[in-house]
Formats: C-alpha cells, sequence, structure tokens
C-alpha cells in the first residue's frame, strides 16, 4: 500500500530508508534520534559530523550503518510555537523532502516517525494529519511505499474525546434493540450479503463503474491513486479489467475516492461483490466520516487506525 501506519519501533523497520526527526547540528539527540543513533552505532555520528549540519524542513542522507535499511534521512522538524510562525509547512517540507531524497536514492520503501510530534511539542493529531496529507500528496499513484510509525502503546492520532465519540457510534450502530427505546441504525446496504454476479467476480462491471465515474467526475489516474491510496500497479490491473480478485479494503478505498454519500459508496462496492455492512467496523467508521463529509483519505485511514479498524487502500 502506498501508506501504511503501524505502531512500531522505527529502528526495526525492514525498508530502504529510515527518516530521523534530527536537530540542525545532525550531531545526536534523544527520542528517535538517539534511538536510530544507537542502533545503527558510532559509525553513523562520524558521517553525520562531516554533513555540516541542516537546516528546519530541510533533509541529508547517510548510510544505515547497523540499522537493517540502507539509507538514513534525517531531517529536521520545526519546534511548535502555537501554529503561527509556519510550522505546518516547514513540516509538510520535511516529509517532502526527505520523500524527494528517497526517490533520487532510488528507495522503494520508506519509514518515518512523527516529526516534530515529540521534543519539538508539535500536537500529534495535527503532526499526524499534516504527515499522512504530505504523504498522500506526494505519493500520488508511485509505486514507492511509505510507513508512519507511530511509537508506543499510549500514542494516540487523534484526539481522546473524538475516539470515544466514534466508539460509541460504532457499538450504538452495532447493538441490538433494547427494550424498543434503542433503534439500531440500518446501512444502506446492511441487508444480506449480494451475491456477486459473474462479472462483479471477474472485476469487469466494477473497473467499468469506476472508469465511468472517473470520467463523469473528471479524476486522472494519479489522482485517483492518491485518494483511494492504492498504488498506480494496481490501478493498472483494475483499468484492466482482467480476471484480478480486490481485497474489500482496496475496494473500499476506491469506493470511498469516488463517491460523496455512503449511497453512491455501497453501491460502487456491490460491483466488486462486497456489502457495506453495518457489522463491520471499518464500513461504520467510514459512514460515521462520511455522514460528516469527512471523505479525505488521511483522516480516514488516521480515524481507522486510531480505532484499531485494519486500513483501507491496497493491504
Ligand atoms: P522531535 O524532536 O522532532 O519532536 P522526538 O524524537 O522527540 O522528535 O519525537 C518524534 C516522535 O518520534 C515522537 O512521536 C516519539 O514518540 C517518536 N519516537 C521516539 N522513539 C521512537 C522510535 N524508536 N521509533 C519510532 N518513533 C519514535
Amino acid at each position: 500500500m502506498p501508506i501504511t501506519i503501524v505502531r512500531d519501533d522505527i529502528t526495526r523497520m525492514d525498508v530502504d530508508a529510515v527518516v530521523n526527526a534530527a536537530n540542525t547540528t545532525l550531531l545526536g539527540g534523544g527520542g528517535v534520534d538517539g534511538a536510530i543513533h544507537r542502533a545503527a552505532g558510532p559509525m553513523l555520528l562520524k558521517e553525520c559530523m562531516t554533513l555540516g549540519g541542516c537546516k528546519m524542513g530541510q533533509a541529508k542522507a547517510t548510510k544505515g550503518y547497523d540499522m537493517p535499511c540502507k539509507y538514513i534521512i534525517h531531517t529536521v522538524g520545526p519546534v511548535w510555537n502555537g501554529g503561527g510562525f509556519g510550522e505546518e509547512q516547514l513540516l509538510s517540507s520535511c516529509y517532502k523532502n526527505s520523500l524527494e531524497l528517497a526517490e533520487q536514492l532510488g528507495c522503494k520503501s520508506v519509514a518515518f516517525p512523527l516529526i516534530s510530534a515529540g521534543a519539538y511539542g508539535y500536537p500529534i493529531a495535527d503532526a499526524a494529519d499534516v504527515a499522512l496529507r504530505s504523504i498522500n500528496e506526494y505519493l500520488c499513484g508511485s509505486d514507492m511505499r511509505v510507513t508512519l510509525v507511530v511509537f508506543g502503546l499510549r500514542t494516540q492520532l487523534m484526539d481522546e474525546a473524538e475516539i470515544e465519540e466514534i466508539r460509541r457510534y460504532i457499538s450504538e450502530s452495532t447493538a441490538p434493540p433494547t427494550g424498543g427505546l434503542r433503534r439500531r441504525r440500518i446501512l444502506p446496504s446492511a441487508q444480506p450479503e449480494p451475491q456477486p454476479t459473474e462479472q462483479a467476480q471477474d472485476g469487469k462491471s466494477f473497473s467499468q463503474a469506476v472508469i465511468k465515474r472517473m470520467t463523469e467526475l473528471e479524476i486522472a489516474d494519479s489522482e485517483l491513486c492518491r485518494r483511494a491510496n492504492i498504488s498506480g500497479s494496481l490501478f493498472a490491473k483494475i483499468r484492466e479489467g482482467g480476471g484480478y480478485q480486490l481485497k474489500k479494503s482496496e475496494a473500499l478505498g476506491i469506493a470511498a475516492a469516488l463517491s460523496d454519500d455512503t449511497d453512491s459508496l455501497a453501491e460502487l462496492l456491490s460491483l466488486a461483490g462486497y456489502s457495506f455492512s453495518s457489522s463491520e467496523r471499518a464500513d461504520l467508521i467510514v459512514k460515521y466520516l462520511f455522514d460528516k463529509h469527512r471523505t479525505d483519505i488521511a483522516d480516514i485511514e488516521r480515524t481507522l487506525f486510531s480505532l484499531d479498524a485494519g486500513l483501507l487502500g491496497e493491504a
């Protein structure tokens, strides 16, 4: 998948490049910077000493040394000063410049920590939002895989109050009615699972409907990939319409990218042989967000991750 979010320690990631949230000296520090220097070994500091530091928002690369990655890309995030000092733009530049450098180095997979979200004080939910949007915009149909690594069991990418609100919505939507007072909410296609037709099974009718909607909405291939969080190569298979059997997460990502309400989303999804179901957490979360006109993929992925409901797009 172009963007994945995982809860892990970035020093263990098996990727071509790991990004380090460094400081302007590039001579090591605490947090993720300290962890990366410890894992890479003393040769990393030696190479860093030759680089002459790095400006905020910029990025410089070194070898990976004892880490599993080939390269470490050091970028310097902004210190949070309340949000009125260009922090968002600087943070976004960190992601874009790091990805550009990774691409120049021929990397196919990159892992990022939540830059600036530790000692530099950027509010975590906002930092995650900037991270996912910046990565999503940069990738836009590319086949590079990017992992956003969230550290620690307690780190949440959304406000706790909002997570609670969505949890309540899920339990109200799935709980059986009690004493006739609470009525179960039914999703548009909460009816019996549709039986995939011959056409839907080989993906033809879904792919035709996707192309038709893209034409109506004047959406280019790369924009569809960005909105659905899928790679250009997966989209090429869908366009061909051959026997490729989409996973539900992929079909849901694509349907969400081409719909602005849950009825049209459910209709498109059914052509891929899946139902939009009131008993699945991911479907309910997408419905919750769509009802609030929140259809942006970065927002959807962050919410799904925060509620342990998997991700959309390509698995
Ligand atoms: P900054 O100075 O840019 O805020 P920090 O290292 O203090 O950088 O924190 C950035 C983020 O990295 C925080 O969300 C922190 O929890 C996280 N972090 C710390 N150690 C690791 C690690 N080993 N792997 C992944 N993320 C980490």
